[in-house]
């Protein structure tokens, strides 16, 4: 670090130029992060939705399933009822108890209408459920496919991530090495007081490349010298031509 005082003001603007736009790479770099654990996560989210629907149809259709089971078994009962009675209708020793035997048939055969009509009404019912389940069933298979290749986005931009910001890092470390304690101080300072993280910024069409506030041409001229490190009055942002800008480039 006692090197530092060696460097020229231009070398020093040069050098904070590069520090500015590595630190930039770098919050690309978060932004780009920061987003797409969200999207995979939501998506996992909607998964379990629909997996839970998928759940409850099928609760429903076993239910009425085991409804449709019920009323086979009333129909068994009732058959074996009615075939009892025509049976002890052959042995009748009255009248009387003939009516009631038929009487009771006919009420077995009411029993057995109602059950079928019951089980009618179920297995449509069935069918219908079984429509829906088929559409959730496609909904989770599509969301999933969509989920995997997110993931798999996901860990090839986290990998490929990693590889960048540890380069930038390194360059922006380098950087360091070439601005005196004092500049750097300001610019991260200035850096923390703005969202995008713009601390230098080149003239562009006369203005402050962060605040478009108009730059008199005698300052424009002070700053293409570089003999000095200039601020923009209005918005604090070291400044610097637009040629030192664009020379510095990185990668
Ligand atoms: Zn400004």
């Amino acid at each position: 670090m006692s090197t530092v005082k060696d460097f020229s003001v231009e070398e020093k603007l040069s050098s904070i130029v590069k520090l500015q736009k590595v630190d930039s790479k770098l919050d690309n770099l978060q932004v780009l992060k920061g987003e797409l654990p969200i999207e995979v996560s939501d998506l996992e989210d909607e998964i379990e939705g629909l997996h839970a629907r998928q759940n409850r149809i099928e609760e429903e259709i076993n239910g009425i399933q085991q409804f449709i089971d019920q009323k086979k078994d009333v129909i068994k009962e009732s058959q074996e009822l009615i075939n009892k009675y025509e049976k002890q209708s052959e042995n009748v020793k009255n009248n009387r108890e003939f009516e009631a035997i038929n009487k009771e048939i006919e009420m077995q055969t009411l029993e057995v209408k109602l059950a079928e009509k019951h089980i009618k009404d179920a297995t449509e019912e069935i069918g219908e459920k079984a429509k829906q389940l088929e559409i959730a069933k496609k909904a989770v298979s599509t969301k999933e496919t969509n989920l995997k290749g997110k993931k798999s986005e996901l860990e090839k931009i986290i990998a490929e991530t990693d590889k960048e910001e540890k380069n930038y890092n390194k360059q922006a470390e380098d950087a360091r090495q070439h601005v005196d304690d004092r500049l750097l101080l300001s610019y991260d300072r200035i850096r923390k007081n703005y969202r995008n993280g713009l601390a230098v910024v080149p003239v562009e069409r006369d203005s402050c490349g962060g605040c478009f506030n108009a730059i008199p041409p005698q300052k424009q001229s002070e700053i293409k010298q570089r003999k000095k490190i200039i601020v923009c009055e209005n918005c604090g942002r070291i400044m610097v031509d637009d040629e030192l800008n664009d020379a510095v480039e990185v990668k």
